[in-house]
């Protein structure tokens, strides 16, 4: 048994191959660049790159299929590939079928797509090999692409070095080793925008049963959002958005959610986590995104009467845009319940003012950040100020007190910070409670 990894991830040093293909022939520099648990296999500018685990090498993108475009190999949903086993005796083959998606490189538009099937066979494990150049390496296996029985290419790969010959059998087109550049400046390689840093199979899953969930974006800059469930694979949405806007992802758009965020790469990916499933979220505009949880407040009973933002000719009398919370209707004497955890910071008793008898909530969020709730329109109130309340817990009894045509719970939400942060253009912090309710 030849264990391969060493032989096709080779140890990063550079070298030149001199090729013959299609009437042209000139020479490129190549190299193997590591990084973790994936290689590349660079060829000028271009790459291909290969990752393995204990078993297995597999191969995902390959951005040397022309200029302006490249192609992921894929497999059940996954990118990446399986392409050989990594134990392998000579004579023996190993046979996979995959997905092979062509994109464009200047808009990652999916081109075409093939399911193919892919047969490898290692010839023979060479102690000493001559190449054409002349130069004689040790440690060469020498590997072939079968279709229909019969080697349609060979790959030539040295211990130490990487791919350092290939040749097409039919049309006599090859390459090989011609010259080592020990010494060099390490390859620079090609940005393809759309290709996350690592396609390690671990942060790609399809994507399946994924629930609404919020995220906000973070920063102040105009940022160009894309969704998507995985490297190459087509947009699911673009949002544009900027700093603080908060995001509605719904299932029925195929989008991904989740509840974990992680920096990946270079700050342009996100790992986004979500019932145990990993999904990737890109950035565009070096702007992050920080999905919150998937939490939402007790929602009060009754209908919505009338939602945030409505009937701004009424409310600027108040300089406010418009309705500053959401209003559910509700019987006399029906209780108003804490909707989530938190502490009683102001209890006003009298029918004095807008909101009457209301009752206000200090919270915090799994996200981290400080929140307010005030629940007005109450004959009466059950807490007092300082109360340590759970979700769920009466803390009052609608009436007919404050500013109000019939009975309702008005339920405002404030987000410490929001107004001076211009997270909303309301004055006071008020945000949408649709945000966080389900009405
Ligand atoms: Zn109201």
């Amino acid at each position: 048994m030849t264990d391969l990894l060493p032989y096709l991830k080779g140890d990063g040093r550079p070298y030149e191959l001199e090729y013959k293909i299609a009437g042209n022939s000139g020479t490129q520099t190549v190299q193997t660049q590591e990084e973790g648990k994936l290689f590349y296999n660079v060829k000028g500018q271009e790459w291909e790159r290969l990752y393995w685990d204990p078993e297995t090498i597999y191969r995902e993108a390959d951005t040397s299929e022309a200029p302006d475009k490249y192609y992921v190999q894929m497999k059940d949903g996954v990118s990446g590939a399986d392409w050989v086993k990594r134990n392998m005796d000579p004579g023996e083959e190993y046979q996979t079928d995959l997905l092979v998606k062509h994109y464009w490189k200047a808009t990652g538009e999916l081109r075409a797509e093939a399911q193919v099937s892919n047969t490898l066979r290692l010839v023979a494990v060479h102690d000493t090999y001559t190449f054409k150049s002349g130069i004689i390496l040790q440690d060469v296996v020498e590997m072939a692409w079968i279709i229909g029985g019969q080697p349609e290419e060979l790959y030539y790969y040295a211990k130490g070095y990487g791919l350092v010959a290939w040749k097409q059998v039919k049309r006599g087109w090859e390459s090989y080793i011609c010259e080592e550049l020990l010494g060099r400046p390490d390859l620079v390689r090609e940005v393809v925008r759309w290709l996350p840093d690592d396609p390690s199979p671990l942060y790609y899953k399809p994507t399946s049963d994924i629930k609404p969930c919020l995220m906000r974006v973070v920063g102040s800059a105009a940022t160009m959002l894309s969704v998507r469930t995985g490297p190459g694979i087509n947009h699911d949405r673009v949002w544009k958005a900027k700093g603080g806007t908060l995001i509605q992802v719904n299932s029925a758009e195929k989008t991904a959610p989740g509840n974990v965020w992680a920096e990946w790469g270079s700050g342009l990916w996100c790992a986004i986590e979500y019932n145990g499933d990993t999904y990737m979220t890109r950035v565009d505009g070096g702007e992050a995104l920080v999905p919150d949880e998937p939490f939402r407040l007790l929602r009060p009973k009754g209908y919505v009467t009338q939602l945030f933002g409505k009937r701004p000719e009424v409310y600027a009398r108040w300089n406010l845009p418009g309705h500053e919370g959401i209003d559910f209707g509700v019987p006399i004497g029906s209780t108003v319940r804490a909707l989530h955890d938190g502490t009683v910071y102001r209890v006003h008793l009298k029918d004095d003012n807008n909101y009457g008898i209301h009752v206000r909530i200090a919270h915090v969020f799994p996200n981290g950040k400080e929140y307010k709730t005030i629940q007005a329109h109450m004959r009466l109130a059950l807490v007092k100020v300082g109360d340590v309340v759970v979700r769920g817990q009466p803390v009052g009894e609608i009436g007919l007190t404050g500013n109000t045509t019939g009975p309702h719970e008005h339920t405002s939400l404030k987000e410490k910070g929001a107004t001076a942060a211009g997270l909303t253009n309301y004055p006071g912090d008020f945000i949408d409670p649709a945000l966080w309710i389900d009405l």
